[in-house]
């Protein structure tokens, strides 16, 4: 039998969802579901974190970060999302190579 997981929001304590998929896929679900997942490396967190809001994301995150911190981490993020948009056609590329691949194997 598998094993569920709940999770909570970890500001507030608010129940958000329970399931029995590892912790990296219970993120995608929390992002489906209109929750927040983070992973708050870039503020010097380690782990993975559940919230029912971004309200509730940055008031624990101000919580447990300085502010020095979060100016670094946001600085991390604007940079990452910025090379990230500059390598989007190339990151796209990958995809449909990968696509391509799948459904050739699956066609053979
Ligand atoms: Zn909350």
């Amino acid at each position: 039998m598998k094993q569920t997981e709940k999770y909570y929001c970890e500001e507030c304590g608010k129940y958000l969802f329970n399931t029995d998929k590892p912790r990296g896929a219970a993120g995608f679900l929390a992002m489906d579901l209109g929750f927040v997942y983070k992973m708050p490396i870039l503020f010097g967190i380690s782990g993975s974190h559940f919230f029912c809001c971004k309200e509730c994301w940055n008031k624990w995150l101000a919580k447990h970060t300085t502010p020095e911190k979060r100016e670094e981490g946001d600085k991390a993020v604007a940079d990452i999302r910025q090379r990230m948009a500059a390598r989007q056609p190339e990151l796209w590329r990958g995809l449909q190579r990968i696509q391509d691949t799948l459904e050739k194997k699956r066609k053979q």
